[in-house]
């Protein structure tokens, strides 16, 4: 943990962290300390974990990335947390995302933009050894001794993608040994693809919402960010399970996640959904995605070719759905009950001053076509048509299971790009979710797995997606893949 927080305080400049814990962490760690003595060591004993400070933490500053939260210390701590705390994981601290999670770059965020560790650069401040090493480099001294606050000198800063940029970059960059994600229409699987990291989005249910700020309810899901797949299977167990807090948490065993590593997927059938080969993707995307094929085949899996009638529609549903309900979840910020509050002359001018200057843009647009799209005149052709072709994209999938076990894509259809780029482009950034969104609106679980580097030398992803509750068997072919 020691080694760790150095490393926390070595990558200041990656602007990873929105808030650092190490008193907790400390105290965290020698009560783990304590158990491994006493040969009582539980799961996740020990293990340092940045945590997307989108799940609340008691006593500690939860800002979701935003303004409008400002201060807010939540009198209580989320079921996922509480559970990775239960079975002895370490917090670091709280780390960066897309304002209210609603992003691909992470630059929505209030506290500004997440630089991906994978950045082009170099240190200019160096009291001992040679400048110019690298984020990597520079961590690995961080875990021999303490570390000068280091600055940067960027030739190219690349985006860590998003909402989840911050766990992404802390997994990423080995300051954190696993971080917590949530995962709306992508948040985790896309930038896990972008860093070249483990990202698990469970099935909807699979995990506890309890105490993660809502951004769409009937689509947000927290799972974990890793380096390794295995690791994902451990910190997945520890996360999940039935939760009364939740009236939309599953009552269904949680199982032994790692015992899912048997390397043997011989007779497992991939689907391949013929759909997911959309204009303009790149080459090398495509060329990825073969080779996925290949190397599940290899070890026995059979590709089968399948059809997701539905799949071009699943963009434009999910933004629908999820501005709507974020409109819904977003109304309690008024000022009255949490965070930031902007005096008015009277009640209505303090709701709008507070709500003006606490949302940041990207957040105003999505309020904006959420209450459109819910109010009267609009409700019919947009809400309820979205929710019709999200109940067709369900169908889709019970249909494909007919056919197969798992189902094997691109993550993302495109590497990391960099800060400022398709900033002033909400549909372009919109389209990084184009392989994400269905997974969400189905309800099933996703997961990135990093199948190598692009030309431009940057992580490329492989997803794969399965029946509910099914994660076991996308760990299963994971391990194959990764
Ligand atoms: N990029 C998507 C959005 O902006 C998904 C975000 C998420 O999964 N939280 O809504």
């Amino acid at each position: 943990t020691e080694a760790h927080l150095r490393a926390v305080e070595a990558t200041r400049g990656l602007n990873i962290f929105i808030t650092e814990t190490a008193d907790i962490a400390l105290r965290q760690a020698k009560a783990a300390d304590e158990r491994y003595a006493a040969g009582t060591a539980l799961p996740m004993d020990g293990l340092p974990i940045a945590v997307k400070d989108l799940f609340c933490t008691e006593g500690v500053l939860t800002t979701a990335a935003s303004h409008i939260l400002d201060g807010f210390k939540p009198p209580y701590e989320s079921s996922v947390t509480a559970n990775l705390w239960r079975d002895g994981a370490v917090m670091l601290g709280k780390v960066n995302l897309d304002e209210f999670a609603m992003g691909s770059a992470n630059i929505t965020s209030y506290y500004g933009p997440v630089i991906s560790p994978w950045s082009k650069g170099r240190r200019v401040q160096r009291d001992a050894a040679p400048a110019g090493s690298g984020v990597l480099a520079e961590v690995a001294e961080a875990f021999r001794q303490p570390q000068p606050v280091t600055e940067w000198e960027w030739e190219r800063k690349l985006v860590p993608g998003g909402s989840s940029g911050g766990s992404a970059a802390a997994v990423a960059a080995r300051v954190a040994m696993a971080a917590t994600g949530t995962d709306t229409g992508g948040s985790i699987r896309q930038p896990a693809s972008f860093v070249g990291i483990v990202g698990l989005k469970p099935t909807y249910g699979r995990c506890s919402r309890w105490g993660i700020v809502a951004f769409a309810s009937s689509l947000d899901q927290a799972g974990p960010m890793t380096r390794t797949v295995r690791d994902a299977a451990i910190m997945l167990r520890s996360m999940a399970g039935f939760d009364p807090k939740d009236s939309t948490s599953a009552d269904v065993p949680v199982p032994d996640y790692e015992k899912a590593i048997t390397g043997d997927i011989r007779g497992l059938r991939v689907g391949i959904p013929r759909e997911y080969r959309v204009d303009g993707m790149p080459a090398e995307i495509d060329r990825l995605w073969q080779q996925g094929v290949e190397w599940l085949k290899a070890a026995g899996a059979v590709p089968v070719e399948i059809s997701l009638p539905h799949t071009k529609y699943a963009l434009p549903a999910y933004y629908i759905v999820a501005p709507a309900e974020a409109s819904s979840n977003l109304a309690r910020y008024d000022g009255v009950r949490f965070g930031l509050r902007v005096e008015g002359k009277d009640l209505k001018e303090m709701y709008e001053n507070t709500r003006g200057e606490g949302f940041g843009r990207e957040v105003r647009r999505r309020i904006l076509i959420g209450t459109y799209v819910l109010s009267a005149g609009y409700y019919d052709a947009y809400y309820l048509k979205a929710q019709k072709v999200r109940a067709r994209i369900a169908e889709d999938f019970t249909k494909a299971w007919e056919q197969c076990d798992v189902i094997l894509t691109p993550t993302a259809p495109n590497t990391a790009f960099g800060i400022g780029e398709k900033m002033d482009d909400p549909i372009a950034m919109y389209l990084n979710d184009v392989f994400t969104v269905p997974a969400n609106l189905a309800g099933l679980p996703g997961m990135s797995v990093p199948a190598g580097l692009a030309g431009n030398g940057l992580p490329l992803g492989l997803q794969l997606v399965g029946r509910p509750f099914d994660e076991a068997t996308l760990i299963r072919a994971a391990a194959v893949l990764e």
